[in-house]
């Protein structure tokens, strides 16, 4: 999941603040019908409370009139004065009542005319009352009697319960009509009001909805900031491991190039190679010559690697890119590792890895790395591995170049012997260091052979060039291989030939000359028709301080020397004298 870009943002915060403003309007909504509803229901409540106030009216007023009836009657009958006080108590009550109903109607223009009409009623009653209370008191009982004995007294009463009885109905019919017409209204409201209430939760289930997705966008985020933390917190740590590799590869790099030979180069390289490959266990194969076998340098880790191998025995050499061993062995696993790895190791995790420069193949390593905790961490790995191996390879490179250059310098082409060149700039260093060695009491000794083939001229002249070439290389051969690592063997000029020998006696000096002398007349020679041919050599053996105290003196008596040796029949030894 990503974060969400500033317009999801701007579209979830518009619809938000859309349902928060409706959510509100919902709401207000929601107060104003409550508050219609409530006033409507106070309506209705009042409607019955004023039914009530003019049918309390009503009653009180045909009940006092009445009372004001039964009052009449009871001083008609009993003629005594006291009886007229209920009937006088009635009609004060009655002026009350009618007045409380007026109050009542006052705001029912309907109700106007029935009121008239009661009102006409109750006067012609009250009216036949008052007479007949009249004609009592003036002691006309007869009359009296005979008024109530009419049917007038009758009919007024009944004008009046009939006018009473139309009010009241009237007014029961006008107060259900109202309370019919507010309850509907109060059912509309409520209706409005439940829908309002469902549109206001619903809004609100659809804010918290929201709130509640982007608090879990939010946390998303959160996580997914975490995540990229951690990977940029491993990143920095690889750029710091990758740092520090880059630095001791350039430190070693700088050192190799200061390295006098590939032999102090290895040294170094054993202690700075394997933290930079990041495996257990491994070895480094050097190649001293394009073609030559890959010999162990060093090895580190507690596995044991073969001594040396034919580059043809390594898929890495062979196609000069990495090479990861197959999990089984067999024919597509390396031969150098075959016997080794056969049965204990699991070959996946074996690699060997070219070491060139300039194209050509320096050497191997091979490594056995560790389980790597993550594909991530292998690929890092790989890389850092190949980029140290490149560098390694570009120091070694330069390092057997400029050899390569040095030996050119000194060398002779031909026969791979020191050159003239190399040979006056030695012996002279020789010299010296013999002087200084006498000069200190602990000399052991400086002896210098001229050597000259005898009768070269007939090889050249017999065979050709290219044989007496043969027989120059050949001799040369013999030459090195007599030599000690401190002796200077070189080719004169021609077929001529010098070796300074150090720190030896005069015998030994002698003994050694004419063990050379031996070895190359033990030499057997094939010309191109198959001839065997014999190559014999004259020496002249100087010795220091004997026969000189400088190279050049030296020479000369050694010089002097061969041509005795020559004379006295070639292929021999003869000691300046
Ligand atoms: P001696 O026993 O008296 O030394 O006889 P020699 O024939 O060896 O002596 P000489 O000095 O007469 O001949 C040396 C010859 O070596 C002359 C020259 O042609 C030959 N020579 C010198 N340098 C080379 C070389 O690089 N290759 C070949 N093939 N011959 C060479
Ligand atoms: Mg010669
Ligand atoms: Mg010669």
């Amino acid at each position: 999941m990503s974060l969400a870009s500033p317009d999801q943002n701007k579209s979830y915060w518009s619809l938000t603040s859309a349902i928060w403003l409706l959510l509100i309007a919902a709401m207000f909504a929601t107060a104003v019908l409550t508050q219609r509803s409530l006033a409507r229901l106070g309506d209705s409540r009042e409607v019955k409370t004023h039914s009530l106030l003019v049918n309390k009216a009503l009653n009180d007023l045909m009940n006092q009139l009445l009372d004001a009836e039964t009052g009449q009657r009871g001083f008609l009958l009993s003629g005594r004065a006291p009886y007229l006080q209920p009937y006088y108590t009635a009609l004060t009550q009655m002026r009350a009542s009618r007045a409380a109903l007026g109050v009542a109607l006052s705001q029912d223009p309907s109700a106007v005319a029935p009121l008239g009409v009661l009102d006409k009623a109750i006067a012609a009653k009250l009216q036949d009352l008052d007479r007949i209370v009249k004609l009592k008191s003036e002691g006309r009982s007869n009359e009296a009697v005979e008024l109530i004995l009419t049917d007038t007294d009758n009919q007024t009463m009944n004008a009046v319960r009939a006018a009473w009885r139309g009010l009241g109905t009237d007014q029961a019919h006008r107060t259900s009509q109202l309370e019919a017409e507010i309850e509907q209204e109060i059912k509309k409201y409520y209706l409005t009001l439940g829908v309002s209430i469902l549109v206001n939760l619903l809004l609100l289930a659809g804010l918290v909805q929201r709130f509640r997705n982007a608090a879990i966008q939010k946390d998303a985020a959160q996580q997914e900031m975490d995540q990229r933390n951690v990977e940029l917190s491993r990143l920095l740590a690889a750029a710091a491991t990758r740092n520090e590799q880059v630095h001791g590869l350039s430190e070693l790099s700088r050192f190799l190039q200061s390295c006098a030979d590939l032999e102090e180069a290895a040294g170094l390289l054993k202690q700075h190679l394997p933290p930079l490959m990041r495996a257990a266990s491994g070895a480094l194969y050097l190649a001293a010559a394009g073609h030559d076998p890959l010999r162990q340098a060093f090895t580190w880790g507690d596995k044991s690697f073969v001594e040396s191998f034919e580059p043809s025995e390594c898929w890495a050499a062979r196609l000069r890119q990495p090479f990861r061993q197959p999990f089984e062995t067999g024919s597509a696993s390396c031969a150098h590792l075959q016997s080794e790895y056969a049965s204990a190791h699991n070959n996946n995790n074996i690699q060997c890895l070219p070491l060139m420069a300039y194209g050509e193949l320096l050497g191997v390593v091979v490594l056995e790395a560790d389980a790597a905790s993550d594909a991530q961490e292998s690929l890092e790995s790989e890389g850092s591995r190949r980029f140290a191996l490149e560098q390694v390879g570009f120091s070694i490179g330069n390092l057997k170049l400029r050899e390569s250059l040095r030996q050119a310098a000194i060398r002779d082409v031909l026969t791979g012997l020191y050159n003239r060149r190399f040979f006056d700039e030695s012996s002279q260093r020789e010299m010296m260091r013999a002087v200084r060695q006498q000069t200190k009491g602990d000399y052991a000794g400086l002896a210098l052979m001229m050597i000259d083939i005898d009768h070269f001229k007939r090889f050249n002249d017999t065979h050709g060039h290219e044989v007496g070439d043969q027989v120059l290389r050949e001799v040369a051969q013999v030459l090195q291989s007599q030599t000690r690592g401190s002796d200077v063997a070189a080719r004169y000029g021609g077929e001529e030939f010098t070796i300074v020998l150090a720190d030896i006696t005069d015998q030994l000096a002698f003994e050694r000359a004419e063990l050379v002398r031996q070895k190359v007349e033990q030499l057997v020679l094939h010309a191109s028709g198959k001839d065997v041919m014999t190559v014999t050599i004259s020496i002249g053996l100087a010795q220091f301080p004997t026969h000189g105290t400088t190279v050049d003196a030296l020479l000369l008596a050694a010089d002097k020397a061969l041509y005795e040796a020559k004379s006295a029949g070639r292929n021999r030894v003869v000691v300046a004298s």
